[in-house]
């Protein structure tokens, strides 16, 4: 049977079909059935019963719709590779249809310990400075040790870093008052997730020191690594030996000791005359979540939440009065000074000069034509007013015309153009504004590939630190400054309960 092509279709319409006798117009609709069936069964496939990789998968869909295709292709998954079904259970997806069981360590489970005892390299004694009830100096008088414990540090070198373990001995001493005062290592902010037996308190009472901490950080979020694999390089580079769940707190601490850095960033956010905002899906427990972005010159901030429209005050308040650029979604159309993001509707554009109906096609073309001539006019810093005002006429005229073609997706672009034509032609009036969203899809990138790999957060507090290490991380890339000793920093202060320095300006 002949595959019909993108031609053949262009010419069939109903006066063609009314032209044939009835068996050849049998013959056409067999040929048309054959073509819709193919389509039909492409149409169903995801990467549970096709190679397409899960980043295809629409979001929208919920995963327990295709519970009955991972039944049947139970017998092609035995042939998948390990990895592939790593991932197929770090999705949740049968984690939710097999089994209750939480992640992690089962109770009752066998512990392990750790193969070798660690060794001191260096003793570092902790004195109470005052009397705790009446603050009088105690530095003269003598101590008693009453507890120690290991830290281990990452301490960089000239050329490279080592790991050092570290023994803190923590005094008492006695006043002369009477009263006894411990040192004490220091605690800070506990954060709570609500059915957790235990929760999270930054404190320096850890094995992961400051600097260790944060450099397993930025390999779990910056460089994307896995905590299996992060145990595997730290006992590989550097011969320590770290649980998995020593590896999860040291990430989960460092960012949210960053929490009160963000507060910072999103109010600096305000100041700036341009913002870019962008969103992408993002899954919190499995459930479909958002992690959006706001992005300045100088400051980017992520935030993981729904779609909702409040979710954006997290990003972006009254206070700020700047320039918005963003896609056409309606969560950003109640603000006054918008630029729509026109790579959108050039991408959607793009694929109507495909259509098979060739009068949309043509049309899409010319819409194609026009935004491309008209974003080269203002970037070339053309002063002719009159080639600028015809540029955008044409471009309105050739969006009427779309309106009137029928062809769905040719009306929606032009009607779309037409709808928020203020938005779309902003930066025709200021030069200034970019005339797209790149820069906030760029900054999204990062975070889709992590979704890609990890797919997504597992608790509400790893959503958020997770969120708060990539704007400290990014904001530091675009303020040209390490952000590894600053967030080092940060977290040491944190343990102790201290608010963190301000963020730096620029190096
Ligand atoms: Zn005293």
């Amino acid at each position: 049977m002949a595959q019909l092509d993108k031609d053949d279709l262009a010419q069939m319409n109903e006066d063609y079909f009314k032209s044939l006798a009835k068996e050849r117009l049998v013959e056409v609709a067999k040929n048309l059935h054959q073509l819709a069936t193919d389509l039909w069964e492409k149409r169903q496939q995801n990467s549970e019963n096709s190679s397409q990789p899960p980043s295809l998968d629409n979001p929208y869909t919920s995963k327990s719709t295709t519970k009955e295709s991972v039944q049947s292709s139970e017998s092609e998954k035995s042939e998948t590779t390990t990895e592939q079904k790593q991932r197929d259970e770090s999705s949740g997806k049968e984690k939710k249809e097999k089994s209750k069981r939480k992640p992690g360590k089962q109770p009752g489970g066998q512990g392990f310990g750790r193969s070798q005892p660690l060794k001191a390299e260096v003793i570092i004694p902790h004195y109470p400075s005052t009397c705790s009830a009446c603050n009088q100096d105690l530095s003269k008088l003598d101590s008693q040790r009453y507890m120690g414990y290991y830290v281990l540090e990452l301490e960089p070198e000239l050329f490279g870093f080592r790991v050092v373990t570290q023994l803190h001995h923590y005094y008492r001493t006695t006043c002369s008052c009477g009263h006894c005062t411990h040192a004490q290592p220091g605690r800070g902010y506990i954060s709570e997730v609500e059915g957790r037996s235990k929760d999270l308190q930054l404190t320096e009472y850890v094995l992961g020191g400051a600097f260790l901490a944060t450099f397993i950080a930025s390999l779990s979020v910056r460089y994307r690594m896995s905590r299996t694999k992060i145990q595997e390089f730290l006992k590989d580079w550097t011969n320590t030996e770290l649980s998995i769940g020593t590896i999860d707190r040291c990430i989960r601490e460092t960012g949210i000791a960053c929490l009160p850095v963000v507060e910072e960033l999103v109010e600096q956010l305000q100041q700036a005359d341009i913002l870019h905002l962008d969103e992408t899906h993002w899954y919190e427990q499995g459930k479909l979540h958002w992690l959006w972005v706001a992005l300045s010159t100088k400051t980017a901030v992520f935030h993981i939440g729904s779609r909702r429209k409040e979710e954006l005050s997290h990003l972006i308040t009254e206070a700020f009065i700047g320039w918005l650029v963003s896609d056409g979604y309606a969560a950003y159309r109640s603000h006054p000074k918008r630029q729509r993001c026109l790579a959108h509707l050039i991408r959607k554009a793009i694929a109507i000069t495909g259509a098979i109906n060739q009068k949309a096609a043509q049309i899409g073309q010319w819409i194609l034509d026009d935004l491309k001539k008209l974003i080269a006019t203002i970037a070339n810093a053309s002063e002719d007013n009159r080639l600028i005002r015809k540029r955008i006429a044409g471009l309105r005229r050739v969006c009427h015309l779309g309106k009137k073609v029928d062809h769905i997706k040719l009306q929606a672009l032009a009607k779309e153009i037409l709808n928020d034509w203020d938005a779309v032609v902003a930066f025709v009036k200021n030069p200034d504004l970019p005339p797209t969203n790149n820069e906030a899809e760029r900054a999204l990138r990062h975070a889709v590939i992590a979704r890609q790999i990890g797919f997504g957060t597992r608790t509400k507090e790893g959503s958020l630190a997770y969120s708060s290490l990539l704007s400290v991380i990014e904001t530091c890339r675009l303020r040209q400054i390490n952000p590894w000793t600053y967030m080092a920093s940060v977290l040491a202060l944190a343990r102790r309960g201290l608010a963190p320095p301000p963020f730096p300006v620029s190096s």
